[in-house]
This record gives structure tokens, C-alpha cells and sequence, in this order.
């Protein structure tokens, strides 16, 4: 039986699994990023985790990383949350392992575990979409990431208001800024409180945070209309911790896509993959001559 690595590098931890051919996880390891110690830190603590799940034959390595990243030369370029400025992951650790590193966004291997484990299964065309402290989206066509020249699907920058909120990219109206954590507290007016605190008042009936995620659910609805209006995929499958609020988004969102749609639009469901985004990275082997 061959295996795979697949990690999950985060912000604040590294998850990293050793996979079977199927998708069934047989041993998982959880270490802190400490991205705040440095890309030197980050790196060892990559390569230990590694070695944590590492045993019987390995096919190859998969990361799945916060972007920006060129995915063809296995470079993180300057993610917002850690301390890489142009570090060659891929070479750093096809060296230090001797084996084959695949390299993709997080987003991508979150669609990608969706598109040949989960929901997505069954479909050609997958459209994952994760909500947390940023947006990521990743198209997955054939069972294969599209990533254009080297970034389709960056949803979370594409403009929902032209004149609205000023995003950390530089441009107004960006749709992170009205559907991620940030933008689920500037909905419910208080930056002191965390999207999970909203959900549980939520789930008190408190108007003002059920408010929040119906408006929330406006905004992505928005978006996701725009999105099949560019791609029309066969689903769309959500996921991150902001998925979570489910029941207090999910209404609006459906209401606004058949809105703003002008067919019956795709299917819209919650991630119930649990470590889609470790599988994913962990197929990246089975991506090798991907769409790029
Ligand atoms: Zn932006």
C-alpha cells in the first residue's frame, strides 16, 4: 500500500496526516505554526510535524498554504499571516525528503478533498468556497484545480460595492470585507467580538447578531450569483469555521442567488468533509499534470 503526506499549513497550526489512496486518514499530527518565531521556526516545525505521520512507503508530499504563492515553482510569496517572503517550500523540502512535494493554495486542496472525497464526488464541475479570517475560493474541473494564469478564483478580492469598505488589497468593496470574520463583526457593529460569539447570541435569539449573518448571507449570495454567472459550476460546496453559522446565513444566501441568478442556480451546500483541505493536499499527487 503506497501513502501520501498531506498538510494543512495554517496561520496558527500546522495539521499535517499520512493518507491512503482512498482518502482515509491513518495517522494525524497538530503542531502551533509559531509563525510569530520566524520562517526559519516555521519551516522546522513543517519538517517535524512531517515526521510525526511519516512511515511505510510515501508517493509524495502535499501542502496546502495560506496565499499569495506561485504554485508552479512551489514559492510562498508574502501571505498576510505568515513570515514568508518568496520562501521555496517545494525545494526545501524535496531536498530535505528526497521524495515529491506538490504545492497548491488552501483553498484549492479544500475543493480539490471536496471534489474527489466529499459532496463534490459525483460532479465535473466544483466550486469550493471557505469562510473564515479571509475568503478563499478554488474550481475544481475534471477532478483538476483551475488556476488560470496562477490565480483564478480569488473570489474574496472581487468587488461587491465599488465605493465600499477599504480592503487590507487596497481596493473598496472587496466581498471579504462583508463576509468574513472581519466583516460578520463590522455587520453586527462591535470589532471586539469574535463570529462565534455573534452565533452563540445568535442562537439565543438576539436580533442584532441574527441580523449580522441574514445580511452576511445578502452579501454572499451576491457573490455566489456573480460566481455562477462566471463559472455555472454543478455545485458549490462551503466550507471554513464561518460555515458554521449555517442556519442563520444560508436562508438569505439561497433567497439573494435565485434573486440575482436568471436560471435555477447550482447546488449550494455545506462542507461535511471533515479535513477536506489535508485530503485535498494530500491528492495533489493525483493533480500532478493539473490544469496550470
Ligand atoms: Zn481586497
Amino acid at each position: 500500500m503506497k501513502y501520501t503526506i498531506g498538510i494543512d499549513l495554517g496561520a496558527t497550526n500546522i495539521k499535517s496526516a499520512l493518507i491512503n489512496l482512498n482518502g482515509k486518514i491513518l495517522k494525524k499530527n497538530e503542531m502551533p505554526t509559531e509563525a510569530e518565531k520566524g520562517a526559519k521556526k516555521v519551516i522546522e516545525n513543517i519538517i517535524s510535524s512531517i515526521e510525526k505521520v511519516k512511515s511505510g512507503k510515501i508517493n509524495g508530499i502535499g501542502i496546502g498554504s495560506p496565499g499569495p504563492l506561485d504554485c508552479k515553482k512551489g514559492v510562498i510569496l508574502n501571505p498576510v499571516n505568515l513570515p514568508f517572503r518568496n520562501v521555496p517550500l517545494k525545494k526545501i523540502l524535496q531536498k530535505k525528503f528526497q521524495i515529491k512535494v506538490f504545492f497548491d493554495n488552501d483553498t484549492n486542496c479544500f475543493a480539490l478533498g471536496e471534489a474527489i472525497f466529499g459532496q463534490g464526488k459525483k460532479y465535473e464541475n466544483v466550486l469550493g468556497i471557505t469562510l473564515g479570517t479571509g475568503i478563499g475560493a478554488g474550481l475544481v474541473i475534471n477532478k483538476k484545480i483551475y488556476h488560470g494564469r496562477n490565480n483564478a478564483a480569488e473570489l474574496g478580492h472581487a468587488t461587491i460595492k465599488y465605493d465600499g469598505i477599504k480592503s487590507n488589497c487596497g481596493n473598496n468593496g472587496c466581498i471579504e470585507e462583508y463576509i468574513s470574520a472581519r466583516g460578520i463583526k463590522a455587520l453586527f457593529n462591535n470589532k471586539n467580538i469574535e463570529p462565534y460569539s455573534i452565533y452563540n447570541l445568535a442562537k439565543k435569539g438576539n436580533k442584532k447578531a441574527i441580523m449580522a449573518f441574514k445580511k452576511m448571507g445578502y452579501y454572499l449570495g451576491i457573490a455566489l450569483a456573480n460566481t455562477i454567472y462566471a463559472f455555472d459550476p454543478d455545485i458549490i460546496i462551503i466550507g471554513g469555521k464561518i460555515s458554521n453559522s449555517w442556519e442563520f446565513f444560508s436562508e438569505s444566501m439561497e433567497r439573494t442567488v435565485k434573486e440575482k441568478y436568471f436560471a435555477k442556480p447550482c447546488k449550494i451546500v455545506k462542507s461535511k468533509l471533515k479535513d477536506a483541505g489535508i485530503l485535498g493536499a494530500g491528492a495533489l499527487i493525483q493533480n500532478e499534470d493539473s490544469a496550470h
